[in-house]
């Protein structure tokens, strides 16, 4: 099989030993040991992997950054498919509002490719600087900016993909409104690779925005948080960009040494809120988020405010919502990403504190996220690398009651598909088990992740 792909792609498009352990590298999770990494460079190579993986009945699985967190890429003793040669921007249409991008293409070189024509591409994410189109397609990344643009599903339009048989389909419409049937892009679109392989998208752009308005806000309740989010929205003209609201221990976990980062507000409040409206007018914006920002504090919902007058300021804001690596401090811990309604969030948050606490009198709960979503990061370090499996049940245990979900944006990889159970119901696992067989039958795309088929 080895040599059949090495003279489909190439000897560079084939890695095997060292060179391949070299590359099976990443801080973000284990990778396994691959049986090979195969590197097409272009989508006929990626169907050709896949057509003869098929006849060995060998189980791939595509990579992009490889900086997932649930173990998706994991591939030991399989064929990764790197994606790292299909690499290029294609395409970016200014008048359309559209550009071509191939899977392997770093999504910050991809918004960077749209900021050079005017444009937005407004995808948003701590890892932009490694995660590839083809990943955050696949995982249906979120962010800090949903709450205006929507996650990456809102933001393709089009998108062409290998089935585990070598199958190309080619759903390259760069059309907003296509209802020709089922919408077949949707299909890989979030499911972790497990249905088909991503290879190249059209993906909708946004006008770049003008003004960039961002605050530092200090809530003390937080029954005002939600208030001062639907005030926002409402007074902001539908500018409203950003809406991240950071825990006492995450703002004092990264305003504190060796973080690099310094209190903007101090120490004492019982929310940080990282508030951001971006629109078209700088004078205009800025007057408006400052006279809103205002409102609020006469009326008691903050109780303390800085507004970024540089970009050098805005840096430093963003710089501390997005210094997630101070979290290790607390190390061992368990990360997650839920979701659940906002009026939900306090009692549940208590919750979980109790259960732990009272298990683990030492346990750390670090919570910080995209509160506008009602998506909430979750950091649990209870002094035992052992206890994932206690914190799970303590930290996912809360959410069906409340029609949550244990994944907002991370997905599901290896490392939920124990708890899918929790936020679907029977009948959707069914339907997700029908497609899979459907699209998949022998499971050789990225077998075993998100749901156990057989
Ligand atoms: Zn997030």
């Amino acid at each position: 099989m080895i040599a059949a792909l090495t003279a489909e792609l190439g000897p560079q498009g084939v890695l095997t030993g060292a060179e391949a352990a070299e590359k099976a590298f990443t801080p973000w999770g284990p990778l396994g040991t691959p049986l090979a990494i195969l590197r097409p460079a272009d989508t006929a190579q990626v169907a050709a992997c896949l057509r003869l993986a098929a006849a060995h009945g060998m189980p791939v699985s595509a990579w992009g950054g490889k900086t997932g967190l649930v173990e998706g890429t994991y591939a030991d003793g399989i064929l990764a498919l790197s994606m790292e040669r299909m690499s290029d921007v294609e395409a970016v249409d200014r008048n359309g509002s559209t550009m071509i991008v191939q899977a392997g293409c770093v999504l910050q070189t991809a918004c960077e490719a749209a900021e050079a024509a005017g444009m937005l591409l407004p995808l948003d994410l701590g890892a932009r600087g490694s995660a590839t189109i083809g990943g955050v397609i696949s995982t249906n990344a979120g962010g800090n900016r949903v709450l205006r643009y929507g996650m990456m599903r809102d933001m393709v339009l089009g998108l062409e993909a290998v089935l585990a048989d070598g199958t190309v389909v080619s759903a390259m419409k760069p059309l907003i409104k296509n209802n020709t049937g089922y919408d077949l892009k949707q299909l890989f679109i979030g499911s972790e690779g497990t249905l088909g392989v991503v290879t190249r998208a059209v993906l909708r752009l946004r006008p770049h925005p003008a003004s960039q308005c961002t605050a530092l806000l200090a809530v003390n309740d937080f029954a005002s948080l939600p208030l001062l989010l639907r005030r926002a929205e409402a007074q902001l003209g539908g500018t409203l960009s950003a809406f991240e609201v950071m825990w006492p221990a995450f703002y004092e976990l990264v305003t504190t040494a060796p973080a690099a980062g310094r209190p903007i507000l101090p120490h004492g409040s019982n929310f940080y809120v990282l508030i951001e409206a971006m629109g078209s007018d700088e004078v205009a914006d800025s007057e408006r988020f400052e006279r809103v920002l205002g409102g609020a504090m006469e009326d008691g919902l903050v109780s303390d405010a800085v507004v970024a007058k540089s970009r050098a300021e805005v840096g430093r804001m963003w710089g501390l919502r997005d210094d997630v690596a101070q979290l290790v401090r607390n190390f061992p811990i368990f990360t997650f990403d839920i979701s659940l309604r906002i009026a939900d969030m306090e009692a549940y948050l208590a919750e979980v504190r109790g259960r732990l606490l009272a298990r683990w009198p030492n346990a750390t709960l670090v919570v910080f996220g995209h509160l506008g979503d009602g998506n909430l990061h979750l950091v649990a370090g209870v002094g035992d690398s052992g206890a994932k499996h206690e914190v799970e049940e303590i930290v996912y245990g809360g959410l069906g009651t409340r029609n949550g979900s244990v994944s907002a944006e991370h997905g599901i990889g290896l490392q939920k598909r124990a708890w899918l159970s929790q936020s679907r119901s029977p009948a959707e696992l069914a339907v997700m088990r029908a497609m899979k067989k459907a699209l998949d039958p022998a499971g050789i795309l990225n077998r075993g992740k998100v749901l156990e088929v057989n």
